[in-house]
């Protein structure tokens, strides 16, 4: 799954490793058997209602006990949109057909009357202990998610979408997983959230944390600011496209 760049997520994770002479290996998981529980950090992308309907079935079959075993043992995951979407219980598309999700959180998705598309800039939780705490990102679905009493989202929505537009939540934050609406890619403007991730999955692989050096975000948190300037300029729109 990789829609509107999310495969971008994948290059600002390795070269962020790269830039501090940390090598990474990125491993393609396509339809089909896959032990996920080997990795430190695991990426799933977004993908309209009718990629979903093709890949749900073998999320459950092929990639749902590893995963599970994968998060309990700590490794970090970044989902997003129609990924995060199929973390939960279930997804409802567009035309009312419900798709079976990986239970792994307690979450339900549906479709609602039309889709959001546009700029969002979220506070995140502080939990996080991000450096800025805003986060930007591209919203562009239809679904509609809301979270079990339990759950956490990934933050608060300042401008912008979010998960349902009802309880001003953008995402989900539990434990090592995070989930997310934020297209465009969402990392390379939030380096400060790609850190985390490294950190977590670094945690994970060596059984302990561990300091990232710093680097020069100059460029990044510039582009963050223009994206959180558009988010609010855009801040009340309507919802832009009907279902087709
Ligand atoms: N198909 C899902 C929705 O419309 C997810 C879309 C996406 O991944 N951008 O909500």
């Amino acid at each position: 799954m990789n829609l509107y760049g999310d495969i971008g997520n994948i290059r600002v994770l390795r070269q962020r490793l790269l830039w501090r002479g940390i090598d990474a290996e990125v491993t393609g998981v396509s339809l089909g058997a896959a032990e996920l529980d080997g990795f430190d950090l695991i990426f799933f992308g977004g993908g309209q209602d009718r990629d979903q309907t093709r890949i749900h079935r073998d999320f459950a079959d092929h990639k749902r006990n590893s995963l599970q075993r994968a998060v309990a043992d700590g490794a970090a995951v970044l989902a997003v949109c129609g990924g995060y979407q199929l973390l939960g219980h279930s997804y409802v598309d567009a035309n009312g057909v419900e798709m079976e999700g990986l239970g792994l959180l307690d979450l339900r998705s549906s479709a609602g009357r039309d889709r959001w598309i546009g700029n969002v800039v979220i506070e995140a939780d502080a939990s996080l202990g991000l450096t800025p705490r805003t986060l930007v990102g591209f919203e562009n679905h239809g679904g509609r998610t809301v979270l079990g009493p339990g759950l956490r989202p990934l933050g608060r929505v300042l401008a912008g979408g979010g998960n349902n537009g009802g309880d001003h939540g953008e995402g989900v934050l539990s434990g090592t997983m995070i989930g997310t609406y934020l297209h465009g890619s969402v990392l390379p403007k939030n380096p400060a959230l790609a850190d985390w991730l490294l950190r977590t999955a670094l945690a994970h692989r060596d059984g302990e944390d561990v300091a990232l050096a710093p680097l020069d975000d100059t460029v990044e948190m510039a582009a963050h600011h223009v994206a959180a300037e558009l988010a609010r300029a855009e801040r009340g729109r309507t919802a832009v496209a009907k279902h087709r």
